[in-house]
């Protein structure tokens, strides 16, 4: 707005009746929301091109709410959401209160009701959210690795063709899917006593997958990876070219040869599977890739994770496990 407009607004404000400033206070709040978001997702831009890398970018007007560049180079426009998993969606200005919900770990339903956006929206946009995530796992960690599987229920939540009869969604039930075949392993590595965090659905937990998932994680003369000595763990070492240790416990059950346990690794298991299968209600397997890096996203802020960190992250830059 030109500044003798605004001048022209604030001079306005005497002549206001009462329920004039009341519906004024409204849209000011509302417009302060709106701008906040779009804040964000500017700030979080990259400063290069998005389609050819070019660092010669200029301002080119607005499209949408968002500012437009053009490259020098390419002669192509972009805004923040350009090639990321955020463009082309509607309601940008409302992106910052998403990323709110997804850092408390809400379910679609509360992410709907605190955003007024549909319940499709909202799921939609949790998926979107998360897509680049997946790939922000940490590489070359010097420290004690604690690595672990654990297994979720096949669930074909969602899909259009089921082949057996529904069951009932989430959740472990007893003595039902005792057959492996019915399970979804996932490998859990933690650093012990720092946030950093990698996971990986596996299709099954054999020595190479397990080597696979944890390759560029590891790192020779600075990692130590500490398991509870399954099977597909044995030749880590070997494999990994880094010490490995499994854990010894005793008849007691307690740890023997002390530093060497997962107990970090089985203590964020628990936290996962619970908000995943209670809270959440079960989730598809195939999308269970983006429901742990959500894990490992909220697990990275000591105090919860910034509303701006899930922003940056869904644009696809790592700011996580860096
Ligand atoms: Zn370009």
């Amino acid at each position: 707005m030109r500044s003798t407009a605004f001048q022209r607004l604030l001079e306005s404000m005497d002549k206001l009746s009462m329920a004039q400033i009341e519906r004024l206070g409204d849209a000011l709040k509302a417009a302060r929301s709106r701008r906040a978001g779009l804040e964000v997702l500017e700030k979080a831009r990259p400063v290069a091109c998005r389609r050819c890398g070019s660092l010669r970018v200029v301002r080119n007007g607005h499209r949408g709410e968002l500012q437009r560049y053009l490259c020098r180079d390419c002669g192509k426009t972009s805004n923040a959401t350009t090639d990321t998993p955020l463009a082309r969606l509607r309601r940008r200005e409302t992106f910052e209160a998403y990323a709110r919900c997804l850092a408390k770990g809400f379910t679609v339903r509360q992410a709907a009701k605190a955003c007024s956006v549909s319940v499709s929206t909202a799921h939609r946009w949790r998926l979107r959210f998360l897509e680049k995530v997946v790939e922000h796992q940490p590489k070359a960690l010097s420290g004690l690795l604690e690595v672990d599987e654990t297994y979720f229920r096949i669930s074909h939540k969602g899909s259009r063709s089921l082949k057996r009869p529904p069951r009932h969604r989430g959740g472990e039930g007893a003595g039902r899917g005792r057959k492996a075949s019915e399970w979804a392993p996932v490998l859990v590595g933690r650093l012990r006593g720092q946030r950093y965090t990698t996971d990986k659905l596996l299709t099954r937990v054999t020595a190479a997958e397990v080597t696979r998932a944890l390759r560029d994680v590891v790192r020779r003369g600075q990692t130590v990876v500490c398991t509870d000595g399954g099977s597909a763990f044995l030749n880590l070492e070997k494999d990994l070219g880094v010490p490995a240790k499994s854990l010894v416990v005793g008849y007691d059950g307690h740890v023997m040869d002390g530093v060497y346990h997962v107990q970090s690794a089985n203590s964020y298991h628990e936290r996962l599977k619970s908000w995943v299968n209670r809270q959440l209600r079960g989730v598809a397997t195939k999308n269970l890739p983006l429901y742990l890096a959500w894990m490992r996203l909220r697990a990275w802020g000591a105090g919860g994770v910034e509303p701006r960190d899930i922003l940056t992250s869904a644009l696809g830059k790592q700011v996580i496990n860096l």
